[in-house]
């Protein structure tokens, strides 16, 4: 039997059903059980942001061809790009870490933004084709990896580290990437996933009326257990359009008749996975923050530079705001995620039930503040990209950059593997007794 139903939908942090009231434009829908947002109303969603979308595309082209900063000292001058930032990196043979910029400061934005408009472009006469659901879940998984904010502050960061040395003159790319942060958010916050969703024809035929059977069988549920969840009805949500439809079965819940995408009560192997990213960045941990990060070389001096070092440097240039971001963003924020997600781990495979609003509230926390840690990445790519003065000075990527970077994406991975619903899970013995 299939299953679905509009008004009905399973909290994605602990798989609580309940029913989306109908909302007003700024209006939104908390789950009851854990307080995230499972719905709101926003008001003429798609033509907004698609508004957003094609001023931030050509914003995008601005902030990648026009340089964002300059310098001059001893008679010379030398501006960068974001290009030429990545450029850089990559002939001093850190071809991982240039990868990587490329991806957070010119991919990823490039790729949520086109693959937006696209969609919303798309979806203006309904029923849209299949493929456009593809591109919507392209367009949400580029997301968190766009991080324009981050790259702003590495260059201001970047700019403060050169300005005892030379006179830097901003450039109109870092204009362009300040009105960047700005429609990306606007995007974030117009955008409404699931009117798109509700637009594009389904993958086994056209939606049937399903209102009855889901307010049956809710209500049946609802008074043998006091908080119906999904996974105790064999309902199961999609994780890439996010329709709810009843399971094919227990051990194989089948495919989304909408999107087609496999179906799962709980992320594959969320716990084994997570695990194995975490080690894998305590690991990388170490040397990131051993090795040198930068190093700089004038005539008759070298000096090589670790995170720690260069906060020191910070604090004592006199810029201590400074120097106390690129700590917290550099040493706690992987720190403290690591530490974080072995917690939630370890309590959810202890079947801890205590605490679980608080633990819901950490594992946000980590997905929001987690990105920031890419900060020194992009200091590193542009003090390298603009301290090009030879003979008289120039400064060089160090080995612990790439183990810096690789902390920063394993732990993005492993906050991403895992499956926040686990935290609410009911023990086992528990449900049969
Ligand atoms: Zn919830
Ligand atoms: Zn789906």
């Amino acid at each position: 039997m299939t299953f679905f139903a509009e008004n009905i939908a399973a909290c994605p942090d602990c798989d609580l059903l309940q029913r989306i009231p109908a909302l007003g434009a700024g209006a939104q829908a908390r789950c009851p059980r854990c307080g995230r947002i499972v719905a709101s109303g926003k008001a003429d969603a798609q033509n907004r942001t698609l508004a957003l979308a094609a001023a931030a595309a050509i914003v995008l082209v601005l902030a990648n061809v026009t340089p964002l900063m300059g310098l001059s000292a001893v008679g010379r001058h030398s501006s960068t790009t974001i290009l030429g930032g990545v450029l850089k990196m990559w002939r001093e043979g850190q071809e991982i870490t240039a990868l990587l910029v490329a991806l957070c400061s010119m991919i990823a934005p490039t790729l949520h933004i086109a693959f937006t408009l696209i969609v919303l472009l798309a979806v203006r006469k309904p029923p849209a084709p299949r493929w456009v659901g593809a591109l919507l879940r392209f367009a949400e998984l580029s997301r968190p990896w766009a991080m324009v904010e981050v790259m702003m502050l590495g260059i201001l960061v970047a700019l403060v580290k050169i300005a005892d040395l030379a006179t830097v003159i901003p450039g109109i790319g870092m204009f362009a990437v300040g009105a960047l942060i700005m429609l990306l958010a606007a995007m974030t916050v117009s955008f409404d996933p699931r009117e798109v969703w509700a637009r594009i024809s389904w993958m086994d035929g056209p939606p049937l009326p399903a209102a009855t059977a889901a307010d049956g069988s809710e209500r049946k549920d609802a008074a043998d257990q006091t908080e119906p969840t999904a996974l105790r009805q064999g309902l199961v949500v999609c994780s890439a359009c996010g329709l709810l439809t009843r399971s094919a079965g227990r051990d194989d819940p089948g495919s989304c008749p909408r999107c087609g995408e496999a179906l799962a009560f709980r992320r594959h192997g969320a716990i084994q996975r997570t695990w194995a990213l975490l080690i894998a960045a305590a690991i990388c941990y170490v040397p990131a923050n051993l090795l040198p990060v930068m190093n700089t070389a004038m005539p008759g001096y070298a000096e090589a530079d670790t995170i720690m070092s260069g906060v020191i440097l910070l604090y004592e240039s006199g810029s201590w705001p400074l120097a106390l971001i690129v700590f917290v963003a550099s040493v706690v924020i992987p720190l403290a995620k690591i530490i974080a997600l072995a917690y939630l781990l370890a309590t959810v495979q202890f079947r801890r039930i205590a605490g679980r609003a608080e633990r819901i509230r950490l594992y946000r926390l980590i997905e929001v503040v987690g990105r920031w840690s890419m900060l020194d990445v992009f200091v590193v790519t542009f003090v390298v990209a603009l301290v090009q003065l030879q003979p008289f000075m120039s400064v060089e990527p160090g080995a612990g950059v790439v183990f810096f970077a690789a902390v920063v994406v394993l732990t993005m991975l492993a906050a991403e593997t895992f499956d926040p619903r686990l935290i609410w899970d009911e023990n086992k013995n528990e449900e049969d007794s």
